[in-house]
């Protein structure tokens, strides 16, 4: 595949509907490559969905989704880790069986190479010790590291993560934060749903969405000083821009 230079997501004037149910109206997002994106918004409006659309799980009702300047599809599963909200662990494997799995799927590795992406990648979520153990064994937060693992096995550039860090206690959170920051260092994208403001401060670009529409683009700073007190803290940001939605929206 050709090295694709423009943005690593486009949504164009989405609309997506589950039956009756319209889930975006009209969004279009632009993702630049090498940024950590977040999706923030209330629960139930849409976040997975698009995230899912992203993906190419599913389909626009109308408008486009392209990532790295195509449609979606399986022959990206190269180059996009997924990590959904519902774990897609076997929880009978071990943690080296399971990420060793998924590396076989996505990856393009020989045999040797495989093995080296899959014991580090259990080093980075810090399960080396727990490798042999079978998934049911595991704490909830322990789980949720094997998702991640799974997630970044093959290097995806791409790496869509829906409420990653959901559960987990202070310490694993900033310890997902310290890699999700390497990675885009490194040139990956990172697009990330989340409903905490905790992990809206650690991104490059905050979207907040409100009944599938964009009520605020901007980066958590340029956010802050657009509401016109730059020491506001990210929820009260969020409250401001679902307010002024509201008002724009009923005058
Ligand atoms: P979020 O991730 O922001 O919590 P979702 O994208 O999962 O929101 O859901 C958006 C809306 O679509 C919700 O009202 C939800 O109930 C509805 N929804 C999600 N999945 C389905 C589905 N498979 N069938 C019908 N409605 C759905």
């Amino acid at each position: 595949m050709s090295i694709h230079q423009g943005p690593a997501i486009s949504v164009n004037d989405v609309i997506f509907s589950y039956g009756k149910r319209l889930v975006l109206n009209h969004l279009s997002i632009e993702i630049p490559t090498g940024q950590i994106f977040g999706l923030l918004e209330a629960n139930g409006s849409g976040k997975t969905t698009l995230l899912k659309l992203i993906v190419g799980l599913l389909k626009p009702n109308s408008g486009s989704v392209q990532v790295f300047g195509e449609r979606p599809s399986t022959k990206f599963a190269e180059r996009i880790g997924y990590m959904p909200q519902l774990s897609a662990v076997y929880q009978e494997l071990s943690v080296q069986e399971n990420v060793d799995f998924f590396a076989s799927m996505y990856g393009s590795f020989d045999k040797r190479a495989r093995q080296q992406a899959v014991e580090r990648t259990i080093a980075t979520v810090g399960l080396t010790e727990r490798r042999r153990d079978s998934v049911l064994s595991l704490s909830g937060g322990m789980r949720q590291r094997v998702s991640l693992a799974i997630a970044l096995v093959h290097s995806p550039s791409l790496l869509m993560l829906d409420e990653p860090t959901v559960g987990l206690d202070p310490e694993l959170r900033a310890s997902f934060w310290q890699h999700f920051r390497e990675l885009a260092d490194q040139g990956s994208t990172l697009v990330l749903s989340s409903h905490t403001m905790d992990d809206a401060a650690h991104c490059d670009r905050l979207v907040f969405l409100q009944e599938g529409h964009i009520v605020a683009d901007g980066s958590p700073s340029g956010l802050k000083a657009a509401t016109g007190n730059p020491n506001a803290s990210l929820e009260e940001v969020f409250l401001y821009f679902v307010r002024e939605s509201k008002s724009i929206g009923s005058s």
